[in-house]
């Protein structure tokens, strides 16, 4: 079993104890208690943000040319490919997942941290086309300190997705984990401390959102907040970033729409719909929690679906067999045990699941069995608010027009996925919905070069690809005379 990190935060370069509340990080097929850490408190950010101020601006940082950035992005990489199995072990034991899972969650992080390098390392500026005797150019500087605020249900791939562009544009970065996960992102600290970064670059400030999380926003010295969390949290965020004018990225919450035409090819929607709303035992900000299907094969379909997930692997994370691991905490399975209790006394009719699954192998984690409701319509609560577990409902449509108005009928609009052997409909469909990404004949696939990010209710601003690093620089325009003569302006008084 790998040693898990003592639990001593990165504040500026050095391991302390945290001075704030008291965070415990559980194991949740069990529900032992891997370890019990104090936070960072206020005293301990306010530290964090002034030694990153002095770092950033410290000319030894402040004046790597891109390449020489990107030196410290593929350590930070090779860091992580060398320490895979530890990691994905930390990750599995704070937050439940397979090990499946975090390995590959780790080596994604991994690919973060190259891409970003690669990406600054070639990213361009413009010299913007000459419209009078100044040649004209568009660059982009840091921003400066920045913070990331990420949520518990993949910690390493999203605090990479937000530390490695952020470094890689030049600025400091404080990174503030969720309360519920905060060791793989101590462990994330310690590679990124042996790249050899200078020190105040980075902290890992885990600890309350209403405190350490509060501060980071707030703070004058803060650049910019990059988050990734629930909506009703990402907007008291966003009236704060507005109060000083600060920029802030909000990936936030979903409901999102997965549609089966009559002409898709069976086998391949019922794998995909079960991958996307049951991988992950559905904690996943792109979960296709919403499925509609055409009326023509809506009963031979759901039949197969209840049937295959039915047959799906409940079990321990540390189990390869295992498909569908506990969720994050018991206090989440609770919640979302209710919201199945609410969907059903609003007549929802439980086609399967419903309950954590009984049996010495599950009575002290925090599982839920894959579960599958039917009988509302669109505009019942579980159709609408997001559950962030093992739970779908199934729709009936009539057809394309049908479906599109369905599918946008909902605050959220992060992902969509849609099953059908007609292309050109497929593409209708996809440019139609609004969603911030769309999957077809596939789902929950990912690529760092390819933007991600939510429309309305789940978010602003787009993470990944060539522009993520731009996202946490300032453009700036500079004007440099060509003639070498006063302007004519002030008529030869100079
Ligand atoms: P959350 O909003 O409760 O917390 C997210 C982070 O914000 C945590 O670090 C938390 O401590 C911090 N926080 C909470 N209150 C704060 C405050 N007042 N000030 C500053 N920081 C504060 O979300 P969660 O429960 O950790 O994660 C689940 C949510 O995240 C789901 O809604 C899910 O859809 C969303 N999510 C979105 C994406 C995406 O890319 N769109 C990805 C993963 C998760």
């Amino acid at each position: 079993m790998t040693d898990l990190p003592e639990g001593k935060l990165f504040v500026a370069g050095e391991w302390e104890q945290g001075s704030g509340a008291e965070i415990t990080s559980i194991f949740p097929a069990d529900g032992s208690v891997n370890r019990v850490l104090n936070g960072a408190s206020e005293s301990d950010g306010l530290r964090a943000i002034e030694r990153a101020k002095q770092a950033q601006a410290d000319p030894a940082w402040l004046n790597l040319r891109p390449h020489e950035r990107a030196r410290f992005l593929y350590r930070i990489a090779d860091g992580i490919e060398a320490n895979i199995d530890r990691i994905s072990q930390i990750q599995t034991r704070d937050t439940g997942k397979t090990l499946r899972e975090t390995s590959a969650l780790a080596a994604s992080a991994a690919g973060t941290f190259r891409y970003f390098g690669a990406v600054v390392e070639t990213l361009d500026e413009t010299l913007t086309t000459q419209r009078g005797d100044a040649l004209t150019a568009s660059v982009h500087e840091p921003l400066g300190v920045v913070a990331a605020i990420t949520p518990w249900n993949s910690p390493i791939a999203s605090d990479a997705q937000k530390v490695a562009p952020a470094l890689a544009a030049g600025n400091a970065v404080l990174l503030k984990p969720a309360s519920w996960s905060p060791l793989v992102s101590l462990e994330l600290a310690r590679i990124i401390e042996e790249s050899g970064l200078p020190k105040g670059l980075f902290s890992v400030l885990p600890g309350a959102g209403r405190e350490i999380g509060n501060l980071l926003v707030e703070h004058p010295d803060i650049a910019k907040v990059s988050f990734t969390g629930g909506t009703s949290t990402g907007r008291t965020l966003a009236r704060k970033a507005a109060e000083k004018l600060m920029p802030i990225s909000l990936e936030l919450g979903g409901k999102s729409p997965t549609i089966v035409f009559a002409d898709a090819d069976l086998d391949q929607a019922v794998a995909g719909v079960l991958y996307g709303v049951f991988s992950s035992t559905g904690q996943s900000c792109i979960a296709g929690a919403r499925l509609f299907v055409q009326r023509a094969i809506h009963d031979e379909f759901v039949a197969r679906l209840v049937s295959a997930a039915e047959r799906l692997r409940v079990g321990h994370p540390f189990d390869a067999a295992t498909q569908v691991a506990p969720m994050i905490h018991f206090d989440h399975r609770d919640a979302v045990a209710e919201h199945v209790r609410s969907a059903l006394s609003e007549g929802a009719e439980l086609l399967t699941g419903g309950a954590p699954p009984t049996g010495e192998d599950y009575d002290r984690g925090a599982y839920y069995s894959p579960t599958i409701l039917s009988g509302v319509d669109n505009t019942a609560r579980i159709c609408r608010d997001e559950v962030f577990g093992p739970v779908l409902v199934v729709l009936p449509f009539d057809d394309e027009a049908d479906v599109i108005a369905q599918g946008n009928d909902n605050d959220y609009g992060l992902a969509c996925g849609i099953w059908t052997r007609d292309f050109p409909r497929a593409w209708r469909v996809g440019r139609a919905i609004r969603t911030g990404t769309v999957w077809i004949n596939t789902y929950k696939q990912f690529s760092i070069s390819t933007p991600f990010g939510g429309e309305k209710d789940s978010g602003m601003g787009r993470e990944k690809g060539r522009d993520g690093v731009r996202a946490y620089m300032a453009q700036k325009s500079i004007y440099t005379d060509l003639t070498g003569h006063p302007l004519a302006w002030a008529g030869g008084v100079a």
